[in-house]
């Protein structure tokens, strides 16, 4: 396991920011404590808890990585569930906000989206289970079954929970 540095992540977390991915930049993000390690074939980065951010070194060899948008867009993917915290990142509204800022990266530098990323984009954030039912199966087409977003509720466990006992809809 290797540290990234704290000056390379905070130049990349100030470049995020500039971008203005929605929600992480309000006020001003926590630059996280980033990590590079081995994760599993399918995936690039991965929020841990409190401000670990782990970047999988099958594919993210050096530093300079930081400095490319597809790197930087995993990076705004992952601090917008660190900023969220892991109950509400493991939600479909969860994985919407951080598809959106992790693609907002990617379109402030330049690279087109595809129509399926646009439409994705368009959807508005809102605790709606019609909306994010949606969510969830554009999601499903776009990264298809393995990612296993049809797992995941579609809103973080605390609120389903109310939503279980009656006390939301
Ligand atoms: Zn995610």
């Amino acid at each position: 396991m290797k540290m990234i540095s704290t000056e390379k992540v905070a130049k990349a977390t100030n470049v995020i920011q500039a971008c203005k991915p929605s929600l992480i930049a309000q006020p001003k993000p926590r630059s996280p404590k980033v990590v590079c390690a081995k994760l599993g074939k399918g995936m690039s980065g991965m929020y841990l808890a409190g401000p670990l951010i782990i970047m999988n070194s099958r594919y993210f060899e050096g530093d300079e990585k930081l400095e490319d948008p597809k790197w930087l867009s995993i990076l705004a993917h992952e601090m917008e569930h660190m900023r969220q915290g892991p109950i509400y990142a493991y939600s479909v509204i969860g994985e919407l906000e951080a598809w959106q800022a992790g693609w907002r990266v990617l379109e402030a530098h330049g690279h087109p989206l595809t129509p399926a990323q646009l439409e994705i984009m368009a959807l508005p954030v809102k605790m709606e289970r019609t909306l994010l039912k949606h969510a969830q199966q554009l999601m499903e087409a776009y990264a298809g079954k393995a990612y296993g977003i049809k797992n995941r509720p579609l809103y973080p466990a605390y609120l389903e929970l109310l939503v279980w006992l009656g006390l939301k809809s």
